[in-house]
């Protein structure tokens, strides 16, 4: 079987609420969908996100698109899908960075693969070690009031028991009182955690996270921006809650440096951040042999996106802090006719044959911004 046709959309899907992080405020997340198709028709379909253009990661969704069309796509067509490690090695040789883009496309072909042999995506990467795993929700209404309540519920529709704070936007001392109001509602019933997204200075960062520490605080997620290992280190070593990587950790060089100068002492997965699932299995096994525990982060991916982090983070025995792959419940639509199914504090893996999600290429068109898109398929 060989690979005949790749595609790539760019998909705005609103979300049900404002959705606040340091950089950026979600109100539609952009997501980029690939579809590479094999000679006999068979469809292999992936998704990845980034946050709020350019602001978060170096790519963004336009460059994902452009440099996948331009770039990896007259690397891949003609290739036999079986061979998607092969395939991403020879995209790694020759486009450099790019790993939003790279992680978009091996995906895609996987779900081809996977779809050939009609079996779920993680029997290619040792099979599944979990058929559910915890999963976050992110409280970032910025009122903590309806924070509160909104735990409160979450907690009572046994949907989640971990929830994480947004706090690098505005003033900290004022945030941190806002996370002890909320732990201290929750109680023993939840772990609360939050995440700065890289905006505390090294100064900040020693008495926020010291109150944070006190009150009951179960995670520190990238309080320092991204390159302050140094700075991260440090504060690994002041603290005994866990401070972890996440901005800061991207390709497995990276990963290996930071486990060694035990720069945090979690790493946050994302697919996409890692340039695939290859990276992202290899990230896991730095942890694994530098005894660094995982979370199991998200970039907002909608299903699809959220289906490909989920069987992936299936296969890894040890992911003691959880998910965060709450994605589709913060979206208002979906671009798949089945979904992410969530019970009991955690997420459901999705079961194959591949990523185990259906696309829908009506929603797909409805919200893709690719114009030459929806005119070749709104004729058939
Ligand atoms: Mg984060």
């Amino acid at each position: 079987m060989k690979i005949h046709s790749l595609d790539v959309h760019i998909v705005d899907l609103p979300t049900i609420r404002p959705h606040h992080l340091a950089m950026h405020t979600i109100v539609n997340q952009t997501i980029v969908l690939a579809c590479v198709k094999s000679e006999d028709g068979i469809e292999g379909w992936a998704e990845v996100a980034t946050i709020g253009g350019a602001s978060y990661a170096e790519e963004s969704p336009e460059a994902i698109k452009f440099n996948t069309e331009k770039y990896i796509k007259p690397l891949i067509i003609g290739k036999n899908p079986a061979n998607f490690g092969a395939i991403s090695y020879l995209i790694s040789q020759n486009v450099v960075g790019n790993y939003y883009a790279k992680a978009l496309v091996e995906a895609a072909i996987i779900d081809l693969a996977a779809k050939a042999l009609n079996i779920p995506s993680y029997e290619l990467f040792g099979g599944q070690v979990h058929t559910s795993l915890p999963v976050a929700w992110t409280l970032a209404s910025g009122d903590t009031g309806k924070d509160i309540e909104e735990a409160k519920e979450c907690l009572a529709a046994k949907r989640h028991n971990i929830f994480k704070l947004k706090i690098g936007m505005g003033d900290p001392k004022k945030n941190v009182q806002h996370v002890l109001k909320i732990k201290e509602a929750v109680g023993d019933q939840a772990s609360v955690r939050v995440d700065v997204n890289q905006a505390w200075d090294e100064v900040t960062s020693l008495y926020c996270i010291e109150a944070l520490e006190a009150g009951g605080i179960d995670l520190i997620e990238q309080p320092l921006i991204h390159w302050n290992h140094e700075g991260m280190a440090r504060l690994a070593d002041r603290f005994k809650v866990p401070i972890m990587v996440d901005e800061g950790l991207g390709h497995i060089q990276g990963a290996h440096h930071i486990a060694k100068q035990r720069a945090g002492n979690v790493f946050a997965l994302k697919v996409g951040k890692a340039g695939g699932l290859i990276a992202t299995k290899k990230t896991a096994a730095i942890a694994e042999a530098s005894g660094i525990p995982l979370y199991g982060g998200t970039m907002i991916e909608s299903s699809l996106g959220t289906a490909i982090c989920a069987q992936l983070y299936s296969t890894i025995p040890e992911i003691a802090f959880g998910t965060e792959l709450f994605g589709p419940l913060l979206f208002k639509d979906t671009i798949t006719t089945n979904a992410i199914e969530y019970e009991n504090f955690e997420i459901k893996i999705p079961q194959g044959p591949g990523f185990g999600m259906t696309i829908d290429k009506e929603k797909v068109r409805h919200y893709s911004r690719d114009a030459q898109y929806s005119t070749a398929t709104s004729h058939r």
